[in-house]
């Protein structure tokens, strides 16, 4: 029997893609339809205007490429800048790395602070650097709201307030992959001008989408960036879907799928989906305390509420611990990337998840942990999240309604 043909369903808790609802398993089949035909823009201006809603942004616009959270970096970054650009950004995970590679192959001159992996992005270090950039030479900062490579949150509206304080004109790009549509996330607020997300992961569906949130600021700018761009040129694509049709063919499965996780995450209320996320965060957590393990992440204020590294303890190999998961148990955790390769593994907390959800998961981690070799103890994770999962019966009425 091969893996694939075992009994049971395969437990996919790593951070993206995450569970696909059956709802939008559903509305993704479909026969192909024409997308030009005269009632397609019924489907899709409809849809734009609600995803601007997830995103928190009343004003800008919200635009769907065929791709992944990937291209939706370059995009952000091909349409609003020019060569040799200068920007700030920090590095402290694979995904915020990546971001500035991407920066740097680009031919911009990235200013890239290094932070301690655990840690996210230096406000105090970002409002001196813009403080001291009198010149204004300083054309974007960049930030990873959700580090998913070690489960890690940064506070956005505390760059802004450095931008604010600093009076400092750079655009604020974001990448919201891991966060936007279960973390709070708040585009217009927080002065959000390129806010990129992607299909698998908190919109529920599978990869194949790169969407991005862009302001009226930074598609001002776009009239005057330089930098080469062709297929993910925001112009075309901002014209095209006015009368709610696009430059070239799009994926309209998956604009089909989208419009009903959309309409998922509006029908349970965006600070609803956030506070859920934040209990089935919290209850992961709990359960990694009792066990005795520790997070990648180094402190409280940096908690992810939809991704948690953890370390196993000294001596366990993490990479053959997830790979036994797998094998002997079907359950899927994610791996410990680069430098806590071996060290981490992660549970992944986001998207169509609920109580008795995360605690197969952690009921499914013990098991596998035991079974090993790592000592914990059986149902102490498991309880002290269910003891917590019990604490807030308000919040779980009102997450319910
Ligand atoms: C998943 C992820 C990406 C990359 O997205 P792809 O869809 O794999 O291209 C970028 N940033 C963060 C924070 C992510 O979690």
């Amino acid at each position: 029997m091969s893996l694939k043909q075992r009994p049971g369903r395969n437990a996919l808790f790593i951070p993206g893609p995450t569970n696909v609802p059956e709802v939008v398993r559903q509305a993704l089949n479909i026969p192909m339809e024409d997308q030009r035909a005269s009632d397609y823009a019924d489907f899709v201006c409809p849809l734009f205007a609600d995803l601007k809603k997830v995103f928190r942004t009343t004003g800008g616009e919200i635009l769907v490429f065929p791709g992944s959270g990937t291209a939706g970096w370059e995009a952000a970054l091909t349409n609003t800048l020019s060569p040799g650009d200068k920007v700030l950004a920090s590095r402290f995970g694979v995904f915020s790395e990546l971001w500035v590679t991407m920066c740097e192959r680009l031919g911009l001159e990235v200013e890239a602070l290094d932070v301690p992996w655990g840690e996210g992005v230096p406000v105090a270090a970002y409002a001196e650097r813009l403080a001291a950039d009198k010149s204004h030479s300083i054309k974007a900062v960049l930030v990873t709201h959700n580090e998913t490579a070690t489960g890690v949150t940064s506070d956005i509206a505390a760059v802004r307030r450095a931008l604010d304080a600093a009076g400092h004109p750079a655009l604020l790009f974001v990448d919201g992959v891991s966060s936007i549509g279960s973390l709070e996330f708040r585009m217009e607020d927080w002065g959000v001008d390129l806010a990129v997300s992607g299909s698998q992961k908190g919109f529920m569906l599978p990869t194949g989408l790169a969407i991005v949130g862009v302001s009226e600021k930074a598609l001002e700018a776009g009239k005057r960036a330089r930098l080469p761009r062709s297929y993910l040129d925001f112009a075309p694509m901002v014209k095209a879907n006015q009368t709610g049709v696009f430059p070239y063919t799009p994926a309209s499965s998956m604009l089909r799928g989208l419009r009903v996780s959309v309409d998922k995450l509006l029908a349970e209320g965006v600070d609803q989906v956030v506070a859920r996320h934040y209990r089935l965060g919290e209850a992961t957590r709990r359960a990694v305390a009792a066990w005795g393990f520790t997070l990648v992440a180094r402190a409280p204020q940096w908690h992810s509420d939809t991704v948690s590294a953890i370390f196993l303890p000294e001596g366990h190999d993490s990479a053959g611990f997830i790979r036994h998961a797998y094998e002997r148990f079907n359950l899927s955790f994610g791996a410990g990337l680069a430098r806590v390769a071996g060290r981490a593994f992660r549970i992944g907390h986001l998207g169509d998840l609920n109580e008795w959800m995360i605690l197969s998961a952690l009921a499914g981690a013990e098991l596998a942990l035991r079974d090993f070799g790592v000592p914990v103890e059986l149902g102490s994770g498991v309880a002290a999240a269910q003891s917590w999962l019990l604490e807030k019966p308000a919040a779980l009425a009102a997450a319910a309604q």
